[in-house]
């Protein structure tokens, strides 16, 4: 065994080390040391402002759908332990991912008919871009090469995916001349419940087509757009997306790495507006939080397509490609979701956190309550003080990590109803003193 280190001695370590998202070397702000989770709390090494446990409001990034330290998902874990954590995938094939792979066609809307397996979600979004890509250059039409998505956008941080995150936020100024340039169409109208805005609809379909001979695809976080702006537009839009692509012979790829498995109240995003695009990404919720993982899902004429080429392959292949650790604990991870009445589940929490964040709306500062399935915001008039926002909320018990002027949380779909009333409690907080 390792000498124990204390935590002081952890964070010392930490902060001369390691890097952690989006931060600074050598940190600037210490992050919270975790020791343990289970059910929905992380429990700290030694307590900040009198809280040695914390309520999770975050899922861990959306992803930690069923909670931390879940009987059935550990003993998928614990049970593929036993066989083997991983072996390669070129040329060699096991259970757990032929059992996911299956299963996650059965559950997406068809035609999505073939499934590559990522490590993360980035990487899913790459691959999506290159089967794209790959399948106009096989069909003989190589210039349709660029991307349309629109503004307010997060697909994941490679080169590809950062092309099309939004380019206000999403650092292209520091990056022009070396990122992929890419076309956008400004935001879609907010609110899920908007009546869809024809003329907005109308400038889609105008740019769709105008581009269209450079275009392989149009990209979209279908519903909801989450690390851009966590804002909700109609599911019309993506009828209208839907049709324009079609018109224009130009593929429709759908990112439901954050929307996917019930976040938003429809298992798939694309449910609420009754439409399947070429190729979905999924990852973050797809094993419940416990590895990483995601999957690159298209049509049979998508890889048919490719398979006409004079590189007939998809040339693409992770090391960790289908870690079977991975794909078993994502397939438990389904089969608990579907188990359940887990539409039930969304729907009780949304109540909830329409209940619980009303408050905010009355506060000095902010400028919008929103919520939509188990997904709740509160967007202030001003940047977030992030330290000032996270204690308040540590000191309600609760774990938030707010961004630019965005205080939200999407907690795991387990969170009791009380839990859920601290959760919200705490947004409030950190929207009063953030
Ligand atoms: C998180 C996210 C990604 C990137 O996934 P990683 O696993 O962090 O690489 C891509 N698209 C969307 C919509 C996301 O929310």
């Amino acid at each position: 065994m390792p000498e124990p280190l204390s935590p002081r001695e952890l964070l010392a370590l930490d902060r001369q080390h390691v890097w952690h998202p989006y931060g600074p070397m050598p940190g600037t702000a210490a992050p919270l040391l975790v020791e343990s989770a289970s059910g929905v709390r992380l429990r700290l090494a030694e307590p900040v402002e009198g809280r040695d446990e914390l309520v999770d409001g975050m899922s861990s990034w959306w992803s930690a759908v069923h909670g931390y330290h879940h009987p059935v998902l550990d003993e998928a874990a614990h049970g593929q332990l036993e066989r083997m954590s991983h072996v390669m995938f070129g040329g060699l094939t096991h259970e757990p991912a032929v059992r996911l792979a299956k299963r996650l066609v059965d559950i997406t809307p068809e035609p999505l008919e073939h499934v590559f397996l990522a490590d993360s979600g980035s990487v899913s979004v790459e691959v999506a871009v290159k089967m794209c890509l790959q399948y106009w250059r096989s069909l003989g039409k190589p210039r349709k090469q660029r991307l349309l998505t629109w503004r307010g956008g997060y697909h994941g941080d490679t080169w590809q995916p950062m092309s099309v995150c939004d380019p206000d936020g999403g650092m292209h100024e520091l990056w022009q001349g070396v990122l992929p340039r890419q076309i956008f169409a400004d935001a879609p109208p907010a609110g899920f419940d908007a009546a869809p805005d024809e003329a907005y609809a109308a400038r889609l379909r105008e740019l769709i087509g105008r581009h269209a001979e450079e275009l392989a695809a149009v990209i979209v976080e279908p519903v909801v757009q989450g690390a851009g702006g966590m804002s909700f537009h109609s599911p019309g839009y993506l009828r209208v997306l839907r049709e324009a692509c079609d018109a224009h012979g130009v593929l429709l790829i759908f990112d439901e790495i954050a929307t996917g498995f019930g976040r938003t109240g429809s298992l798939f995003a694309a449910g609420h507006a009754g439409v399947t695009p070429d190729v979905m990404c999924l990852g973050k919720a797809l094993t419940g939080g416990y590895l990483t993982l995601a999957a690159t899902l298209c049509t049979s004429a998508v890889a048919d397509g490719i398979s006409r080429g004079a590189l007939p392959v998809l040339a693409h292949g992770p090391t960790f490609m289908g870690n079977p650790l991975a794909a078993a604990v994502a397939d438990a991870s389904i089969e608990l979701l579907l188990s359940q009445d887990w539409a039930q589940e969304v729907k009780r929490i949304e109540t909830g956190l329409r209940e619980g964040l009303a408050p905010a709306a009355g506060h000095a500062g902010v400028r919008e309550v929103r919520v939509l399935g188990a997904i709740g915001v509160v967007q202030l008039d001003h940047e977030v003080d992030m330290a000032a926002a996270t204690r308040a909320a540590v000191r309600e018990g609760v774990w938030l990590r707010p961004f630019r002027d965005l205080i939200y949380t999407m907690p795991p779909y387990i969170t009791g109803d009380d839990d859920l009333a601290r959760i919200c409690a705490a947004v409030c907080a950190a929207a009063r003193e953030g």
